[in-house]
């Protein structure tokens, strides 16, 4: 029997939609890439569609997504950036072979250099981390809210005052305890 594995959550930014591939670092840590064939399922709704993974990929690709969390949580705080978070996003941008291509469209679509190659979409993930965090991108980054979760996002609202990575998980715990609180407090007001 094939056992059932935590849901993708996915947003419009390709290193952050990564990074949220673990998500409650500060609480129950969920893992939503615990096996290669996960990893290939992710990889495939993110256009980087690849047809096997190694455990030795997986490992590398679980490297690249902790090295790029903690250097989008230090650029959030404007701390300096970690030296080898640094050397490991750098490593993944150099090692793969993607190409960008256009289709009649008017679309990107990224071709990597075999299908096999992991590491081809890694590169990808890794180039898009250093455009967010090198401010290269009409946003700017910031730290869930929520104490359990406070992972890096890329915000891209108008005022800049995102405080949830996501609305529908953090931000409506957040709200539901709102709530609750508010409702302890003033129990008529509920009602
Ligand atoms: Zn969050």
């Amino acid at each position: 029997m094939r056992a059932e594995f935590p849901d993708f959550r996915l947003g419009n930014v390709l290193a952050t939609s990564f990074t949220a591939t673990l998500t409650e670092r500060h609480g129950n840590a969920v893992e939503r890439i615990p096996a290669p064939h996960r990893l290939i399922d992710w990889l495939a709704v993110n256009g980087l569609a690849v047809d096997s993974c190694t455990t030795a990929q997986l490992d590398l690709a679980r490297e690249l997504r902790e090295s790029i969390h903690a250097a989008a949580t230090a650029a959030a705080i404007q701390d300096a950036l970690p030296a080898s978070a640094v050397q490991v996003i750098n490593d993944c941008s150099a090692q793969g072979r993607a190409a960008a291509t256009l289709t009649p469209e008017g679309e990107r679509r990224w071709q990597l250099s075999s299908a096999s190659c992991v590491e081809d979409a890694l590169s990808v993930i890794a180039a898009d981390a250093i455009s967010i965090i090198a401010g290269e991108r009409d946003g700017k980054l910031a730290l869930c809210a929520s104490p359990t979760c406070q992972a890096a996002f890329f915000d891209t609202s108008q005022s800049r005052t995102r405080k949830w990575c996501d609305m529908n998980t953090c931000g409506n715990r957040q709200k539901k305890a709102r709530f609750k609180a508010n409702q302890r407090k003033n129990p008529r007001s509920a009602e």
